[in-house]
């Protein structure tokens, strides 16, 4: 007699944690069906380069992998690379930063997942600031956390005021912010930061801020909160090579922050992922050695196209935006066409092939909004930006 296969039970950590409802990215799936199907469509969706990472990278990396570097690598990264992050964010930010201070990760995601591993226990309460990347509150729940979201308004750019996170702070553990951000573009200015820095003391609170876009500021300046006064101590910064070095596939980031955080991150790390590829660490050397210039030629394409955007929405008013000051998207107001993010993004993507995120995946702060990724040429961006723009006019 044959038996038929028990169903096997699996964690509600993991069967829980897109939260029940969508990821929030289905017309992404939708855009990437019809391309299978050999539909032509305009993708403006995900944070992806045009280019590809530059050839001197991979020539680095293939030397480093020919000779030898494809075994086992030290688990928190090799000195060298932990070495230049750490110069790198000292030169920035001002703080005193050794190799003590950063753990190297297979990318950004996998150092916001160990940061809040650290600090967050089973049911503690985890903010972020809405609207967020959309992968966020999976992450917090991945750790065992409970996901808050903190509203921003438009009206305010999209920045946190001390008002809009203290409601929540006192019941929380850890609050979660994101500048310059994804989706909104928002580089947070001193004000806000101060804000953000004096309600995380008043209520003891351990700040996971992620700076993977710390290269693409087009308005004020990048500040890291980890400068201000008491943060350093309650402060784990993300980094990536992924946006400012274009080596999204290569899985290279970081986390900053305290030394004895650190080591427990080494050990959670020896636990998990073992480290990351010592040819892809050496790669991510030689590319942090080539300097800002390399990381500035990477944002100059955004920095146009975000000027392009803005000229193509002027004299008119259908489509509003906050303008972006930093990061490689723009939100649009989508508002005055009568339809929600989702509805719009399905729309535009059915009628005229151009696939865009719906506010929505980024939270309720985003609703009637779409992000466009300023990621393809900037012949084709523009004539996708004026067909989005006529749609959207057609239906107002
Ligand atoms: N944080 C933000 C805000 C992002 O937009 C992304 C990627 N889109 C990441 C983190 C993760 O990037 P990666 O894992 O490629 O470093």
């Amino acid at each position: 007699m044959r038996m038929l296969p028990a169903v096997m039970k699996l964690s509600t950590r993991i069967t829980g944690l897109t939260g029940g409802g969508s990821d929030g990215w289905d017309v992404f799936y939708k855009a990437r069906q019809m391309i299978a199907d050999g539909i032509k469509v305009t993708e403006l969706t995900i944070g992806e380069h045009d280019i590809r990472t530059d050839p001197a990278i991979l020539d680095a990396m293939a030397q480093s992998a020919r000779g030898g570097h494809t075994g086992y690598a030290m688990v928190p990264g090799i000195g060298a690379l932990r070495d230049k992050v750490a110069e790198r964010i000292s030169a920035q930010s001002g703080v005193p930063t050794t190799r003590d201070n950063i753990l190297i990760t297979p990318g950004g995601q996998a150092a916001l997942f160990a940061a809040h591993h650290a600090v967050c226990d089973e049911g503690d309460t985890a903010l972020f600031i809405d609207p967020y990347y959309a992968t966020y509150p999976g992450t917090l729940r991945a750790v065992g956390a409970r996901p808050q979201a903190v509203h921003t308004d438009p009206i305010n750019g999209f920045q946190p005021r001390a008002t809009d996170i203290a409601p929540y702070a006192a019941a929380a553990t850890s609050l979660l912010i994101n500048s310059p951000n994804n989706p909104t573009g928002a580089v947070y200015t001193p004000e806000t930061m101060q804000d953000i820095a004096q309600v995380s003391v008043a209520h003891d609170l351990w700040l996971i801020s992620d700076e993977v876009y710390d290269t693409q500021v087009w308005r004020g300046r990048h500040i890291s909160p980890r400068s201000l006064p008491s943060m350093s101590e309650r402060t784990l910064v993300v980094g990536s090579m992924s946006k400012s070095h274009a080596m999204t596939g290569s899985r290279c980031g970081w986390v900053c922050g305290p030394a004895d955080v650190i080591n427990h991150l080494i050990t959670l790390a020896t636990h998990t992922t073992y480290g990351v590829p010592g040819f892809i660490q050496d790669a991510t050397l030689f590319a942090l050695d080539a300097g800002p210039e390399l990381e500035e030629r990477i944002a100059e394409p955004f920095r146009r196209r975000r000027a392009m955007t803005l000229e193509a929405l002027a004299n008119q008013n259908v489509v509003k935006s906050v303008p972006p000051d930093g990061a490689m998207y723009i939100m649009l107001d989508i508002r005055a066409t009568g339809l929600s993010g989702e509805e719009f993004a399905n729309a535009l993507l059915d009628t005229h092939q151009i696939a865009v995120m719906p506010g929505e995946s980024f939270g309720q702060a985003a609703a009637g909004h779409i992000r466009v990724a300023l990621t393809i040429d900037d012949a084709a961006f523009v004539r996708a930006l004026d067909t989005l723009i006529g749609f959207a006019h057609s239906l107002a």
